[in-house]
């Protein structure tokens, strides 16, 4: 069966994901999109967000590929708003309902190469920008 939200065949995604999680955590090579590969994984499967916490991660998607705020940056942020309690919605979704209806993307995941690092990290950034596109287009 295709994953639901993501069109994946044989629901690969999660497995897939998981994977890249590994090599990302273990090679910096690999790891230096990593901030790319959790964005873009969430924007697909929306189920495991909240409605807020899909605009965020659109909102974050955005921040780093179109307003190329380093990574490095972008966590400061984040950490400070939520030390200071000013984020007051949840990110991640308890119910598992999908928060979009958008079932068939122009890449998914299975579409990453990861034989090295340079493929790698080009095809995430690939992915991002073409789930981005996507997105900015699904009004919520
Ligand atoms: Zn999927």
């Amino acid at each position: 069966m295709n994953c639901l939200e993501c069109g994946a065949s044989d629901n690969l995604c999660q497995t897939r994901f998981d994977e890249f999680l590994v090599l990302e955590f273990t090679d910096a090579g690999y790891g230096a999109v990593h901030h790319l590969t959790v964005a873009t994984y969430m924007l697909q499967h929306s189920s495991k967000l909240t409605r807020e916490g899909w605009m965020y991660e659109r909102d974050l998607l955005r921040q780093f590929l179109v307003e190329k705020k380093p990574p490095a940056l972008i966590r400061k942020q984040i950490k400070d708003t939520v030390d200071s309690g000013k984020r007051t919605f949840k990110i991640k979704s308890k119910d598992g309902k999908p928060v979009i209806n958008k079932t068939m993307w122009r890449k998914t995941i299975l579409d990453v190469r990861s034989e090295n690092a340079g493929v790698y990290c080009e095809d995430i950034t690939a992915w991002a920008r073409s789930v981005l596109e996507e997105a900015e287009t699904i009004a919520i």
